[in-house]
């Protein structure tokens, strides 16, 4: 029998309108997403019914007694795999819930680093079909089966797809329309359609530590405003890779902190 989703901490309200982007995530650790649904700006969308996030238990679909969802890899080596049976079939039975049958990811190191520019082509979708891995990985056979986009957040190992479908989600989440409070809000941010950084912001006070709010923000002539921004948008995205200008408006973008070696015992 198809075990029934979390609605309890999903939020999601039946009485309202369709949400405009539907979310179903399979994990080994559908609780690690407690919080996540349910405060902030996530909390929110959840709540106002823009987006809706499911959560799923592979391990209700793990056959036998012990609800395997792991064995060791064929060929030996380290760790534990994700065996395909429960991971397909969970799959297959989560996509038919909803007429719409959704895009399908799964969360792995070996994947296309996620970018803005693919977090607003994902933003289009109307049903988004996660799977975070654990262990050392899934089995080969639940790509060729599903036939995922393999989808990565950066270069290096996290202990689970958890946390870096959170970070799609919340990427995605942002550009549904209504999940931001002011529209503009995400039109102005870095990695937008110029593909550059965000200029520096201020908020009071004028004056902090000897450190004054640049005058043309205090004039409240918007030309001349619009204008300094501009320039100070003016920036690759690559703080690594930053030159000129970005080193002149913050500097401390540019500079990774040194890491000493440690002092010998
Ligand atoms: N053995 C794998 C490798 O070398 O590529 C790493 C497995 S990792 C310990 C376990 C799971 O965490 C992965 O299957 C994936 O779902 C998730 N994961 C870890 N790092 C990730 C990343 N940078 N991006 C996306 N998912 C990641």
């Amino acid at each position: 029998m198809l075990p029934s989703p979390d609605f309890s901490s999903s939020g999601e309200a039946t009485s309202r309108a369709e949400p405009r982007l539907r979310f179903d995530v399979l994990t080994l650790f559908p609780s690690l997403f407690d919080s996540f649904v349910s405060e902030s700006l996530i909390g929110r969308a959840v709540e106002a019914g823009r987006i809706a996030i499911h959560r799923w238990n592979i391990r209700d679909w793990a056959r036998g007694r012990h609800q395997q969802v792991d064995d060791r890899p064929f060929g030996g080596g380290p760790g534990m795999v994700l065996m395909a049976p429960p991971v397909v079939e969970a799959v297959e039975a989560v996509r038919a819930l909803d007429p719409e049958p959704g895009w399908l990811i799964a969360l792995t190191p070996r994947g296309r680093r996620l970018d803005q520019q693919r977090v607003a082509q994902l933003a289009e979708q109307r049903r988004l079909i996660l799977i975070c891995g654990r262990y050392e990985g899934f089995d080969e056979r639940i790509f060729e089966i599903l036939r995922p986009e393999l989808v990565s957040i950066g270069d290096y190992i996290l202990s689970g797809g958890e946390v870096p479908a959170m970070v799609l989600i919340e990427a995605v989440s942002r550009l549904v329309p209504g999940v931001l409070g002011h529209e503009q809000s995400a039109q102005d941010e870095s990695f937008d359609q110029t593909g550059s950084l965000e200029y520096p912001h201020y908020t009071r006070p004028r004056e902090y530590r000897g450190l004054h709010v640049p005058e043309v923000l205090l004039g409240g002539d918007h030309a001349a405003i619009a204008a300094w921004r501009r320039s100070r948008r003016q920036l690759p995205p690559n703080p690594d890779t930053a030159v000129g200008p970005l080193a002149d408006c913050s500097p401390h973008r540019n500079e990774r902190p040194p890491i000493h070696a440690k002092p010998s015992a």
